[in-house]
């Protein structure tokens, strides 16, 4: 029935950019074909079942509802508000290193009040610092950007920003304690894509989905059906071309090769992946050409059968930095880096504990364990070699939490690597935010929506305006915009 079938647009993927751009076209009428090689929508944006137990793959902070941000239409228009119940989380994080533990509470002064108290003398620092972060960004939620300003920012790192603004390494070090929420190495972060996503957190406020991250894609995927159709187990191998126009697409779906017809693709999946569905010499070598690939994330997922909270945790995000760090500044980089080269794992973990909360992942009792990681860092995927250092790993993560609980016997533990992301999503080496959030591939110098052969458009983390949930969601909203606005591509 599909074969040969014909479609106004065709959507490869259903992480949270397909989903959102295909859910855009569908509200406004257009047929969608949405392709996705997995038996459920989402990604990185889903949950999975054990026994009786549900796990959270990706969700640990959502950001996005600073007022005036652009991002919050998309999420009204698409009917999430009604559709969803979002939980705000009881304070952003709390960050344990050495002698300190603060607990980083949701506002701006509130924040300057808990770093404060750590650094009296730096309130004044610490008041300059976000208010002049807050400066970066205001401009481009109230669309009175001034491009030579911006492209001033654009220039810095977050960590020569920090390095303007403070020279405690020690306290800067604290400041970027969730760092892995955008990339691993501070001097190389762009300061405007830290600036977005901190002052969201800290002003717009860090929420939980109840019922987990599938509910999102559930919902945008129960969107997309308006207009539009879902193939799910359905792998996308080739984008058909004819004198440079797109004619159709090509996948596998329950072992037969499908074919259908339309002129406009969208790519929810990385332009390396894209790469190999095409036939142009000269665009393939564009989509491949040198980029930074961002980080992968290791996850232990686990389960406890009376909760955390039972045993008298009280935090849902905690941030174990490593002791041996000695702080962060221009002169101490390099030894981060010595330290990074290690592995990523060993700049610190996360651990979030969905049981402060009203998680709605039924009766279980989840919790994460979490941090930075490289697939160059696991031998290869299922080898003998990989399953030994899957099994050390994830009890060198659950020794490190016994300081604090002892030893704790989760009733369920299963550690997903770099590998692991890359088996479910295809990202190329894992990557969670696409390619990194570098000076050089960020903002106006990220990876752009569309390429030189017309109406093939890119909406995932890897393109603008990046990763992150409302990342992915935006690009994909926007896409569809561009989409709608051009006549051409409509069939
Ligand atoms: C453990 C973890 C924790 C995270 N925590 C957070 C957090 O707390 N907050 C936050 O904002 N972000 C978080 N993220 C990041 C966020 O989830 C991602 O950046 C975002 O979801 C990526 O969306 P995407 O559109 O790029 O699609 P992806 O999630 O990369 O999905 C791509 C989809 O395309 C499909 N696909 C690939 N190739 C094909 C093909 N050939 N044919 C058909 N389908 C194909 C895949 O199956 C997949 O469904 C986390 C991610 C992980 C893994």
């Amino acid at each position: 029935m599909l074969n040969n079938s014909t479609w106004d647009m065709v959507v490869i993927g259903a992480g949270l950019g397909g989903l959102t751009s295909a859910a855009r076209l569908s509200q406004a009428g257009r047929r969608v074909l949405l392709l996705e090689q997995h038996h459920i929508p989402g990604g990185c944006a889903t949950t999975f079942q054990r026994g009786k137990h549900k796990f959270e793959v990706g969700l640990h902070a959502l950001n996005g509802f600073l007022p005036n941000d652009p991002r919050l239409s998309m999420w009204q228009e698409l009917g999430l508000d009604s559709a969803l119940k979002l939980i705000l989380l009881p304070m952003q994080y709390r960050v344990i290193w050495r002698d300190f533990d603060l607990r980083i509470p949701h506002g701006t002064k509130a924040c300057i009040e808990a770093f404060s108290r750590c650094f009296p003398q730096e309130r004044h620092n610490l008041k300059i610092y976000f208010s002049n972060l807050m400066a970066l960004i205001k401009p481009i939620l109230n669309s009175e950007a001034n491009f030579k300003d911006l492209l001033n920012a654009g220039r810095l790192s977050a960590g020569e920003f920090l390095d303007q603004h403070f020279s405690d390494a020690k306290l800067k070090l604290l400041l970027l304690a969730n760092l892995g929420y955008y990339h691993h190495d501070p001097y190389n972060l762009s300061l405007l894509w830290f600036a977005f996503g901190q002052m969201s957190y800290m002003d717009g406020g860090s929420y939980y989905i109840q019922g987990g991250s599938q509910k999102l894609s559930d919902t945008l995927a129960q969107r997309v059906l308006k207009s539009g159709t879902i193939v799910y187990r359905a792998t996308a191998t080739d984008i058909l071309t004819k004198d440079e126009q797109i004619t159709g697409v090509r996948f596998f779906h329950k072992g037969d090769c499908v074919t259908v017809n339309t002129k406009c693709v969208i790519a929810g999946i990385s332009p390396l992946l894209v790469a190999k569905m095409l036939k142009e010499d000269s665009l393939i070598k564009s989509l491949t050409s040198k980029r930074e690939i961002g980080p992968s994330l290791s996850a232990l997922y686990c389960n406890h059968e009376t909760g955390l909270k039972s045993l008298g945790w009280q935090d849902y995000n905690t941030i174990f930095l490593n002791e041996k760090i000695p702080g962060i500044d221009a002169h101490i980089h390099k030894e981060l880096q010595k330290i990074q080269n290690r592995g990523l794992d060993s700049l610190g973990f996360s651990l979030i504990d969905y049981s402060q909360i009203e998680h709605g992942l039924g009766k279980s009792n989840p919790f994460t364990l979490c941090h930075l990681d490289r697939i160059q860092d696991w031998p290869t995927y299922k080898s003998p070699e990989y399953q030994i250092q899957k099994a050390r790993h994830k009890d060198s993560l659950l020794q490190k939490l016994k300081p604090w609980f002892g030893d704790i016997t989760p009733s369920h533990g299963e550690l997903a690597t770099p590998h692991t992301i890359q088996h479910y999503t295809q990202n190329p080496e894992g990557a969670v935010y696409g390619y990194a959030q570098t000076i050089s591939q960020s903002m106006f110098l990220r990876f752009n929506h569309r390429c030189s052969l017309p109406n093939l458009w890119f909406a995932s983390a890897w393109s603008r305006p990046g990763g992150g949930f409302f990342g992915a969601m935006y690009g994909g909203w926007q896409v569809a915009g561009k989409c709608l606005d051009q006549k051409a591509a409509i069939t």
